[in-house]
This record gives C-alpha cells, structure tokens and sequence, in this order.
C-alpha cells in the first residue's frame, strides 16, 4: 500500500545519502600511485629549495639553520628558551649537566598571547613576551642572572647566522604588522632595551623542527630528522653541505629547514585538493599560502571537517538540513576534539555527547556521518604527510649512496601525540614508499625547550672558541 511505499522511499533516499556521502569522502582516500607522485613532487621541490638557480622562486625553501653537527653530550649550563609558534607560549629555564650522568632539568611557565596581540603589531608582539620573560624571572627568582637565551620561534626564517633570522612569512595564526622581512632576534634585543629592566644575552634562534631533533639526537644518535605535526607542519633533516648551494662550503652537513608546509603553493598539489581544501584556503589568514600544511596539520583538518559538514548539511544528509550558528563558526574543531570523536574506545553516544558540548545537536545517523567524516581527513593527512617524509629518507638515503638506511626521526605536535590514528596512517606510508629505508619515529618530549638550550649550549661554546 502507500505505506510501504513511503517506506521504500525512504530507504531509497537513505541509500542514496549514503552513497553521496561514501562518493564525496572518497576524493580524502589516496592510492598508492597518488602518494608516490606526491612523493616525487616533494623530491622536485626540495631540490629546487636547494639550488641557487630555483632557490628564489622555490616554494619548499630549504633553509640553512646553522646547526651543524647534532649534540655530542658534553653540552652543559643553564639557559633560558622561548618557545613561540605553536599551541602555547612559554618561557624555561633549561639546565643541561653533563660528564659521566648526563641530565637535564626543566621548569616552565605557559602564557596566553591574546589574538589582539598575535594579530596586532610587532612591537606589541615583542613587548608582550619580553613583559613573560619579565614575569618569569621574577617567579625563578632571577632577574640579574643575564642567562644566555635560546629562541625557539616556529616560523619560516631566512638565516645569516646562528643568531640572526629573517622572518620570510607569517604562517598558522600569526599575523603581526611589521615583522616581516625583520631579524627576529633583532626585533627580541629591541623590546628588551625597551623595557630596561633586565639584559640578556640572545645566543640562537630555532625552528621547532631543528629544536625536536637536537633533543632527539641528545639520546639517539641516529636522529637525523626532525617532524612536527601539531598546529602547523613542518620537517628538517641534516643535509650534506655539497649540496646547499646557498652557504659556501662543501664539508660537513649543516641542519636544513624544509618550510614543507609551503608544498603546492605553485599548485603542483592542485590535483588532489578538493572543493573543501580550497574553501579552507580561502578562508584562511594567508590565502594561497601553506598549503600542504592545510592538508596535514592540526591547525587546519577541524576547519575541512567543519567544511564537509557545512555542504553535507546543505545536501540535507546531516543535522536536518539545519546549518546552525555554531557549524559557521571558525576553529570549532580543535584537534583535542577530533581526537576524541575518532578515539575507537568511544561509544556512539559519547561522540553526540562531544558534538552536542559544541553546541551541535546530533541524531544517532549524525554522529556516524561526523566521525567518517573526520576520519577521512586525517587518514589522508596521515597519508601526505608520510609522502613528505619518504621523499626525505629517500634523499638521505641516496646522498650517501646506500641501497638500505636505518634512521631515526624525532617527532612532536599535537596531531601527532593526541590523535589515535595519524602517526599510524603516517608511519606505515613511509613504509609503503620509502621500502629501502627502516625509519624509527622518536616521540621528542619537549623538543621545542631542550632543543633550543642544547643549540645555545653550542652556540655559546662557538662563541668562547672564536673569541680565544
Ligand atoms: C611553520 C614552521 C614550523 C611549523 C610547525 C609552520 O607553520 O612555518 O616554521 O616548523 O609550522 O610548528
Ligand atoms: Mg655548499
């Protein structure tokens, strides 16, 4: 009767639902054949990063650090860090003993940078941290001690030395007026003059990447290989010098910063990008920028989730149809929440019970969609991220001319440490496309802090040597 026909109806539309929703999280879904290309790009692009003939117009920059050598342990002293760039804010104190019993003792202090000030001018960025280190000295107790200082500062910067870097970009969610194109360092002096308060001795400025694996290093010589994936990404790896065409000199290796979170800003991604990546983008505070990071870091997967949901809604296979205030709202997504909705030991109603904390009311066939939804984006994020990093062992690998490599690669970020699936997806791809190379992934605790003084720690000692 009518009835039963409705009910087919029903049905009908149900499957079709389905089988839209199974078609649209299809595209997040790589092949093999997909991520070896994406791989191959990645080499091209490093290698434009490293030629002076490309270098200028690379996206992937490949830029020397200054680190040369990874920590031999008889790194030693107290310093103070500075780690800026990614979840948090904080200052340390780092102290480093060498000799027969190797420790390193930390204590630290989480600050807030108001978006006002992220967002506001240099000079209120600079005055706002040195106004933390202020605050911080004062609960150490030090305020004369005029430590040597080691700034962990996550953004591209062009450097000229150990201590001197240019700021090339701002990336995740910093926009501050007049930094870029400035030494960073510089831009640190100058608000602590400012201030007249107190002096410090600015030894080393760090990228987050080299910072996780000096730390690794520390303990594991065969770190070689330094990976973030949390706010934003990024990796960096020790490089033969031969091959840095930028910086003189052939011997040795010198620690490159990759910026591979600009991967596909000339579009050679533009392939496997969807309609809701491009949204993302465009949405973004750099648009065109950073756009591989967009695909793979934590900063960004909520907002492509949240970008899915908004057009399922709109397709009428979620939430009735309804598109609340709350799914147009930005940043709703944080990776701490899409780690729980993808955590396996979580029931159905505990992933609506999260939903609903966010202000989204789910039925059941809700909660069921949102989650394959969120594991689609970071099972592919997972996946690209673990192209880049096959691209990187490959390389190593073939600088010195091995047919097998075992390596190390420190790692930190919050995607990373928080998510239940994306080191899985990422580790087993490396796998996948880099079968000549055996990579050990290395959780770096702390990388940002004891990275930054070991680099100090070095720095100082450079600075001794030159001077006698
Ligand atoms: C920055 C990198 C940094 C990475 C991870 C990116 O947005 O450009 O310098 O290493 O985030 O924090
Ligand atoms: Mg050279």
């Amino acid at each position: 009767g009518k009835g039963a026909a409705m009910v087919t109806a029903v049905a009908y539309r149900l499957a079709e639902h389905s089988r839209e929703i199974a078609q649209t999280l299809s595209e997040f879904r790589l092949t093999t054949k997909q991520l070896l290309d994406v791989k191959k790009k990645m080499r091209t692009e490093i290698q434009n990063g490293l030629s002076k003939s490309t270098q200028d117009s690379a996206t992937v920059k490949m830029l020397p650090t200054f680190v040369k050598s990874t920590p031999d342990g008889s790194e030693h002293g107290d310093f103070l860090a500075l780690d800026l760039g990614g979840t948090n804010f904080r200052v340390l104190l780092v102290k480093i003993r060498s000799g027969k019993k190797r420790t390193v003792e930390m204590h630290n202090k989480i600050y807030a940078i108001p978006l006002e000030v992220m967002q506001g001018t240099g000079e209120e960025l600079f005055d706002h941290i040195v106004q933390c280190i202020s605050d911080f000295l004062d609960y150490m107790g030090m305020k004369n001690a005029r430590l040597p200082l080691g700034f962990t500062f996550s953004f591209p910067c062009r450097q000229t030395s150990l201590d001197a870097g240019f700021l090339v970009t701002w990336t995740k969610g910093f926009k501050a007026t007049d930094c870029e194109g400035e030494d960073v360092v510089g831009l640190l002096r100058e608000a602590i003059k400012r201030r007249e308060e107190f002096e410090l001795d600015v030894v080393a400025i760090v990228n987050d990447t080299v910072g996780t694996m000096m730390t690794c290093a520390y303990e594991e010589p065969t770190c070689e290989i330094g990976l973030i994936a949390g706010t934003g990404s990024n990796a960096c790896y020790m490089e033969e010098m031969r091959n840095i065409e930028m910086i003189e000199g052939d011997e040795g290796q010198m620690c490159v910063n990759m910026e591979w979170g600009a991967f596909g800003d000339n579009g050679c991604l533009d392939d496997i990008r969807t309609e809701y990546d491009r949204a993302v983008d465009d949405l973004s505070l750099n648009p065109g920028k950073q756009r591989y990071e967009k695909m793979c870091s934590g900063m960004y997967l909520g907002e492509i989730v949240r970008n899915i949901l908004i057009d399922m809604t709109k397709r009428g296979f979620l939430f009735r149809g309804q598109i609340s205030e709350t799914l147009k709202t930005r940043g709703i997504f944080e990776t701490k929440f899409l780690s729980q909705i993808e955590s396996d030991r979580l029931a159905l109603l505990q992933v609506r019970s999260i939903l609903q904390h966010l202000g989204l009311d789910s039925t059941c066939d809700d909660s069921i969609i949102v989650k394959e939804v969120c594991g689609a984006v970071s099972h592919r994020a997972g996946q690209i991220c673990g192209a880049g990093m096959a691209a990187v062992v490959d390389k190593i690998r073939e600088n010195r001319g091995l047919d097998h490599l075992d390596i190390t690669v420190g790692v930190d970020g919050t995607l990373y440490k928080l998510h239940p699936h994306f080191s899985g997806v990422m580790i087993q791809t490396v796998k996948e496309l880099a079968p000549q190379c055996n990579v050990n992934f290395l959780l770096s605790e702390d990388g940002s802090g004891k990275g930054a003084a070991l680099i100090t720690a070095v720095g100082c000692r450079l600075r001794q040597e030159s001077n006698n």
